[in-house]
C-alpha cells in the first residue's frame, strides 16, 4: 500500500519506518527542513533503539521517502496518517493548531477520495473537526479514522511491531479493512484490533494515559507516607503489585512522571471534563500529586545544602524523562536542575543520550555536560539520579565515592539497596525508604 505520514517525530518516524519495513511504500512529511535533510542523509534525528537500522534498510530499498512537500504526499497516497505534535496549550488543553493546519492543507490538495488517520493524541470530537475542515476545502469525499498510538519511547519500535492493541475508530467497515490490512503484519500470532466509533477511540488514549499516570501518582503518595512512618515503599510496592487485580506495572515511586504524553494528556483530559461541565477529580489529583512530587524531591536535595547552595556543585545522572530515550520534554530532571541553578548551585550533568536536547533547554551557564558519568562526579558535593538508565544500576561504587568530594547520593529511582549503600559509606536518600546517614 502507498501511505503518507505527516509529522516525522517519535511517533510518525517510527510508524512510517515500521509500515515500510513490511513492504508498504511510505512518504514521511515534516515541516522541519533540518530533520528531513538529516533523514535524507541517512541520519536519524532522534534516539530510539533499533530505529536507525530500519530507516537505513527501507530508505535504501526505496520504500521510505522523506520530504517537506505535503502536496507530493497527498498526490501519491490515499491513506494519510497524522502524527504531528499536539502540545499543551497555555490553558492546559491540547493545541490542535498544527494538526488542523495540516488537515486544511490536505483538504485543499485532495484530488479525490482520501482516508485521514489520526495517530496524534487528540481530544474527543476532533474527528468531527477534521471532517469539517476538509469539507470546507474540498468536495471530494474523506473518511476520518482515529487510530491512537500507544507506543512507549525507548521501546517504540517493539511496541509498534508487537502492539498490545491497535484501536481503529471509524464506523465505515470498508475503512476498517484497509487499516487492518496495514496492521496485519504485526498481528500474526493473534489479532489485537479493537474497532470502535471515533469518539471512543479518541477517549481510549486519554483514559489509558490518565490511568497509568494515576498509578504513578498513587504510589508516590504511598511513598511519601512510607517516609513519614518509617516503612519501605519497595516492600509495599511488591506486596501491592502481587495482587493480579492491581498488577505490578507502573507502581514505581520516584521523581514524578514527565515526558511529552502523561503531563499534557492528563491536563487535556481535565480540560475536556471542564468543557463538558464535569471535573475528573482523580485526574486532577494525579496531576497535582505529580507536580508536588517533582518539587518534594528537589527540595529535599536543596535542604541538605541549605546553608550555602552557591558553594555547592552537584553531579546529575540522567536528564531524559526516562531511560532509553533522548527526549527531555517535561523531564523532572530539567525542572529540578533549573531549581538548583536558581539557588546558585553548579551542575555537572551526564546522560547517555539526552545531553544535546538538555543543553538546548538548560544552556551552558552554571552547568557542564560530561560524556562519562564518572567524570561528572569529579569534585561534586553529591550525586542526584533522575533517570533509570541500565548503566546506572550497578556502577563502580568505589570509583563513585572516590570522585565525589562528599559521598552523598540522592536516588530518585530507588536503584540501590539502602543497606548496601550504608556499607559502602554513602549518605543515601531515596524515595519512600529510610534515609541512610553517613557514619
Ligand atoms: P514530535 O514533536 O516528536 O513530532 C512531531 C513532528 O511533527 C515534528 O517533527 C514536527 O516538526 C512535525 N510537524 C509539526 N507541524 C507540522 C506540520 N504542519 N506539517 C508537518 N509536520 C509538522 O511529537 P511525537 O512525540 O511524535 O508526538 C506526536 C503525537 O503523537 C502527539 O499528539 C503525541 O501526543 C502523540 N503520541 C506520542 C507518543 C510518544 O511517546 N512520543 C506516544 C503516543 C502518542
Amino acid at each position: 500500500m502507498r501511505v503518507s505520514v505527516v509529522g516525522t517525530g517519535y511517533v510518525g518516524l517510527v510508524a512510517g519506518c515500521c509500515f515500510s519495513d513490511v513492504g508498504n511504500h511510505v512518504i514521511c512529511v515534516d515541516v522541519d527542513e533540518r530533520k528531513i535533510a538529516m533523514l535524507k542523509n541517512g541520519e536519524v534525528p532522534i534516539y530510539e533503539p533499533g530505529l536507525a537500522e530500519i530507516v537505513h534498510r527501507n530508505a535504501k530499498a526505496g520504500r521510505l521517502e522523506f520530504t517537506t512537500d505535503l502536496e507530493y504526499a497527498v498526490a501519491h497516497s490515499v491513506v494519510i496518517f497524522l502524527a504531528v505534535g499536539t502540545p499543551q496549550a497555555d490553558d492546559g488543553s491540547a493545541d490542535l493548531s498544527a494538526l488542523l493546519g495540516v488537515v486544511e492543507r490536505i483538504g485543499a490538495l485532495m484530488d479525490g477520495y482520501r482516508i485521514i488517520v489520526t495517530k496524534s493524541t487528540v481530544p474527543v470530537g476532533t474527528h468531527r473537526k477534521i471532517a469539517q475542515v476538509v469539507a470546507s476545502k474540498t468536495d471530494h469525499p474523506v473518511d476520518v479514522v482515529s487510530n491512537p498510538e500507544f507506543m512507549k519511547e525507548g521501546a517504540a519500535v517493539d511496541d509498534f511491531t508487537k502492539p498490545d492493541r491497535v484501536v481503529i475508530g471509524t464506523t465505515n467497515p470498508a475503512v476498517v479493512e484497509i487499516v487492518k490490512q496495514l496492521y496485519a503484519p504485526f498481528m500474526r500470532k493473534r489479532e489485537r484490533i479493537y474497532v470502535m466509533d471515533p469518539a471512543s477511540a479518541e477517549l481510549t488514549k486519554y483514559a489509558a494515559n490518565a490511568l497509568l499516570a494515576t498509578k504513578v501518582s498513587f504510589m508516590n503518595e504511598i511513598a511519601n507516607l512510607c517516609e513519614r512512618y518509617g516503612a519501605d515503599v519497595e516492600l509495599v510496592r511488591a506486596g501491592v503489585g502481587s495482587d493480579a487485580r492491581i498488577g505490578d506495572a507502573f507502581l514505581f515511586p520516584g521523581v514524578g512522571y514527565g515526558g511529552s504524553c502523561f503531563p499534557k494528556d492528563v491536563s487535556a483530559l481535565i480540560c475536556m471534563g471542564r468543557e463538558a461541565d464535569y471535573t475528573p477529580l482523580i485526574s486532577v489529583a494525579a496531576h497535582e500529586t505529580n507536580q508536588k512530587q517533582r518539587r518534594l524531591f528537589a527540595e529535599r536535595v536543596l535542604s541538605v545544602y541549605a546553608p550555602d547552595p552557591a558553594a555547592t556543585t552537584l553531579a546529575v545522572w540522567g536528564l531524559a524523562f526516562k531511560s532509553r530515550t533522548d527526549d527531555v520534554r517535561e523531564a523532572p530532571a530539567l525542572t529540578a536542575i533549573e531549581m538548583f541553578m536558581r539557588s546558585g548551585m553548579t551542575i555537572r550533568a551526564h546522560d547517555p543520550e539526552a545531553m544535546d536536547n538538555a543543553r538546548s533547554q538548560l544552556g551552558d551557564a552554571r552547568i557542564t555536560y560530561h560524556d562519562d558519568g564518572y567524570d561528572a562526579l569529579k569534585g561534586a558535593d553529591g550525586l542526584v539520579i533522575f533517570t533509570d538508565w541500565q548503566e546506572f544500576r550497578t556502577p563502580d561504587f568505589e570509583l563513585m565515592k572516590s570522585r565525589l568530594s562528599r559521598p552523598v547520593v540522592f536516588d530518585g529511582r530507588n536503584l540501590y539497596d539502602p543497606s548496601f549503600m550504608k556499607k559502602q559509606g554513602f549518605e543515601y536518600h531515596s524515595v519512600g525508604r529510610p534515609t541512610i546517614r553517613a557514619v
